[in-house]
């Protein structure tokens, strides 16, 4: 039964301290986070999907910061794995800064995807208060003391129709979200495969001088470096892949699992490609047909309780 691990990565010590915040098996409900912090404030870079996660994740914030300073903590964008902690992490207090697109949903609260997972290890979850949550429509700076941060929303849809990234320009670390993911793969349901290559190339052009990648699942990567260039070639695959008008996305799910044989959650395969058609043909995407399609391929409900041991 394999628990969630966290590995907590110094990408350097102080003034400020980054640092990397790097969950274990990718699965999904599994992702990253990371925290940097001034000499007035601490910036949290989203938080975990669940009570229990959250909190250990606060817990080891709060245990690299000597005193009680303001949070800010940023979304990288609305899928419930990144932000259903934030009315947890803000117990005490703090902001929230998200994309427009994501503002709302994050004020909902959050997210269980009851016809997706099995789960009974939530905890208690609660939303955070609407006024604390705050839309980010341009690139924004945070002053930290000592550090200014970058908040910058991806101007389009890409994983999502709400995507930002953080970047800290004295270690060249770029927050990215599930912009990038390693070792994982990647779930394009709620956004574009179009929409994703064109947020690849804005990555490289808007941040040339980032040296670590921080992706939302897997481990650390830089640039040029395989995963992403992986992630570039999967994504014109899927295009290419889905150029016939009526293709055997069954037959093609099957290819992908033999292309990308190491990805956990190859189950997605089917729903990226659909997306992928949908994209490309100028139609909407029927969502629960594309879900329904990623659980048949899984065998039913994804037990959490059993794939994440508590
Ligand atoms: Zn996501």
């Amino acid at each position: 039964m394999p628990a969630i691990r966290r590995n907590i990565v110094p990408l350097r010590y102080s003034d400020p301290s980054v640092v990397a915040y790097v969950r274990s098996p990718t699965d999904w409900l599994v992702s990253n986070c990371g925290w940097i912090r001034g000499r007035s404030g601490v910036l949290l870079v989203d938080t975990c999907g669940t009570e229990r996660d959250t909190l250990d994740l606060v817990k080891d914030v709060r245990k690299y910061s000597t005193v009680e300073m303001p949070l800010t903590l940023v979304l990288t964008h609305a899928h419930g794995t990144h932000h259903n902690g934030a009315g947890v992490a803000l117990r005490n207090g703090g902001r929230i800064l998200a994309a427009e697109s994501a503002v709302s949903a994050v004020r909902a609260g959050p997210q269980r995807y009851e016809d997706t997972f099995d789960y009974k290890n939530w905890g208690t979850l609660e939303a955070p208060k609407p006024e604390a949550v705050h839309a980010v429509t341009t690139p924004r700076e945070v002053d930290l003391g000592g550090v200014v941060v970058e908040v910058v929303p991806f101007p389009g849809v890409a994983h999502t129709d709400g995507d930002l990234v953080v970047f800290e320009q004295k270690t060249g670390t770029l927050f990215t979200g599930d912009l990038l993911s390693v070792g994982s793969t990647p779930m394009a349901l709620h956004g574009s495969i179009p929409g994703w290559l064109d947020a690849l190339y804005w990555l490289d052009k808007t941040f040339p001088t980032v040296r670590t990648f921080v992706p939302g699942h897997g481990a650390l990567s830089h640039p040029g470096s395989f995963p992403v260039a992986v992630l570039r070639t999967y994504l014109n695959w899927l295009l290419d892949a889905t150029t016939p008008e009526t293709p055997d996305f069954a037959e093609l799910a099957t290819i992908a699992r033999r292309r990308w044989p190491n990805w956990s959650n190859p189950e997605r395969h089917v729903g990226n490609l659909m997306r992928a058609h949908a994209d490309q043909h100028g139609r909407p995407l029927q969502e629960k047909t594309a879900l329904r399609a990623i659980l048949d391929a899984v065998g039913g409900k994804i037990d959490l309780d059993a794939r994440l041991g508590r």
